[in-house]
């Protein structure tokens, strides 16, 4: 079994046919985690027994049904969740030391919902500490490498989901989007990322980040697969007051690549100086296909994008600060025991968390305290309003913006850890999406002249995550970027079942 060009959509439609079985499936994704795993640093937690058990019940299940369409749709298919969002009984690190011996006893809403499809979650994905980070290198438990080049970082903070799905370790991993989290690595890493507009799929047991901006999202080989999970996680559910009440679509992609009739607005500040110019060409050249399969593409203005760096920095640490306050030593996780409570605290959040968290809770204290708050934090939230407004102005008159996802391709490690404010800079055009609650997605449209992915995101007006995902499979119908294999992780016969 060669599951280099396997999909989401072919394992499903390999189990449902019965041409293979869950535990061979599973199995076969497993050795390839055990081939590449030391290489890439995808998983913080592993539960092969697991997830086999899991494998032959699902076939039991499948070889007994009377009636095969009653059977869960994605019934036996193995996947990966990223380490921030709770799966019960695997333990729920967010990357970050303070959090080591958390098992949480409940699965967060989006993991039950998959559950109750029928997935096999294989292991937990690494993460920039509390997903705070554009690199997996924030972790504490050691950096992701990129599949594509192990010296190169795998973007983050959803790293290690789009490293393993870039490597075939699963047909699929979910990913969480605060400011680019799930965006950026799909582009790094060439895979297809979709995030999700804010409220559509429930946040409960998604540890929190920035409260107001956290989502969660998909990565995956392409947009038929994030096509497959998405309308099964979304929905609203009571346990998040801030679950929306839309009814969920059923999602039918199109059969021919025809997007006649379609306005994308092309954004021309993501498009000035600081841009990789291959990034730009590559870009720019994929805007141009899809003009090619009928679209309009008209020149638009978000005149706010200079703002995303600033604005964001001030909200996302702002939550964040009040967010961490719950790790104190006392209520989760392992503590550094001391003289007085305040002791306690101070020895556990001190030696627990990592640089970057640290520097979060200071900013956001900082921004938030008596003096400052309105210079700071309300000032940040009232433009935060006019991002929303850029986007609606802007949704006036086209259906769907196209524009690059990070400024360049993946990074060497290690180039960027020094200086907090160029690894924030990374972020300034997956942010927006974020401030103003849209849905957006993340594929590949070439690569540059080192073999390192290029990708390209569609941001579309709340709630039109249909319209997303048809586009950008009538883009893949007719590209193959999305079919390369990373050269490391096609060496050797792994993958291949005896
Ligand atoms: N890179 C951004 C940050 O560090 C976004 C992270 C995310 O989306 N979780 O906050």
């Amino acid at each position: 079994m060669d599951l280099q060009q396997w999909t989401l959509k072919d394992v499903v439609e390999a189990l449902r046919r019965g041409q293979v079985s869950s535990v061979e499936i599973t199995r076969a994704y497993l050795a390839r985690i055990e081939a590449l795993e030391p290489h890439i640093h995808a998983f913080l937690h592993l539960d092969p027994e697991g997830a086999l058990r899991r494998a032959a019940e699902a076939d039991r299940l499948r070889t007994q049904a009377e009636d095969p369409t009653s059977l869960p749709p994605l019934l036996g298919v193995p996947i990966a969740v990223k380490d921030v969002l709770t799966v019960r009984g695997m333990p729920c690190t967010c990357g970050s030391r303070i959090l080591e011996d958390f098992v949480p006893p409940y699965n967060a809403t989006a993991v039950q919902r998959l559950l109750d499809a029928g997935v096999i979650v294989v292991g937990k994905t690494n993460t920039d500490e509390f997903a705070m980070g554009s690199s997996t290198e924030n972790s504490a438990y050691g950096p992701t490498y990129n599949p594509w080049d192990p010296s190169r970082v795998p973007g983050g903070s959803s790293g290690g989901s789009a490293a393993a799905v870039a490597a075939r370790m699963v047909p699929a991993a979910l990913g969480t989007d605060t400011g680019g989290s799930v965006r950026q690595p799909a582009s790094f890493c060439g895979v297809t990322g979709l995030k999700p507009t804010y409220g559509r799929i429930s946040r409960f047991g998604l540890v929190a980040y920035g409260s107001s901006l956290d989502t969660v999202g998909t990565l995956t080989l392409t947009a038929a697969d994030a096509a497959l999970l998405f309308p099964l996680m979304a929905g609203f559910d009571p346990r998040d007051a801030t679950s929306m009440r839309q009814p969920v679509p059923t999602i039918t992609l199109p059969d021919e690549p025809d997007l006649r009739g379609l306005r994308i607005g092309v954004p021309q500040e993501y498009f000035r100086e600081g841009l990789q110019p291959e990034v730009a060409q590559a870009v720019r050249q994929a805007i141009e296909h899809l003009a090619h399969l009928g679209a309009e593409v008209v020149d638009i203005s978000l005149p706010h994008t200079p703002y995303a760096v600033p604005v964001y920095y001030i909200i996302a640490p702002s939550e964040a600060s009040a967010n961490l306050a719950r790790y104190d030593g006392i209520r989760y996780g392992p503590r550094v025991e001391g003289e007085t409570m305040w002791d306690i605290f101070y020895k556990t959040r001190g030696r627990l968390f990592g640089p970057e968290v640290k520097r979060r809770i200071m900013l956001g204290t900082y921004a938030l305290s008596a003096g400052y708050y309105d210079a700071y934090y309300a000032k940040a939230q009232k433009v935060r309003t006019l991002f929303r407004q850029d986007f609606e102005k802007a949704f006036q008159r086209v259906d769907l913006i196209a524009a690059p996802v990070a400024p360049s391709t993946a990074f060497p490690i290690g180039t960027k850890t020094q200086d907090p404010l160029s690894m924030y800079l990374e972020d300034i055009f997956t942010l927006p999406a974020n401030l103003a609650g849209v849905p957006g997605i993340a594929f590949p449209v070439g690569f540059d002249h080192q073999g390192l992915p290029i990708g390209m995101q569609l941001m579309a007006p709340p709630f039109e995550e249909p319209r997303l995902l048809a586009v950008a499979h009538a883009y893949q119908m007719t590209t193959d970027w999305h079919t390369r294999v990373p050269r490391f992780a096609s060496q050797g016969a792994v993958g291949s079942t005896p």
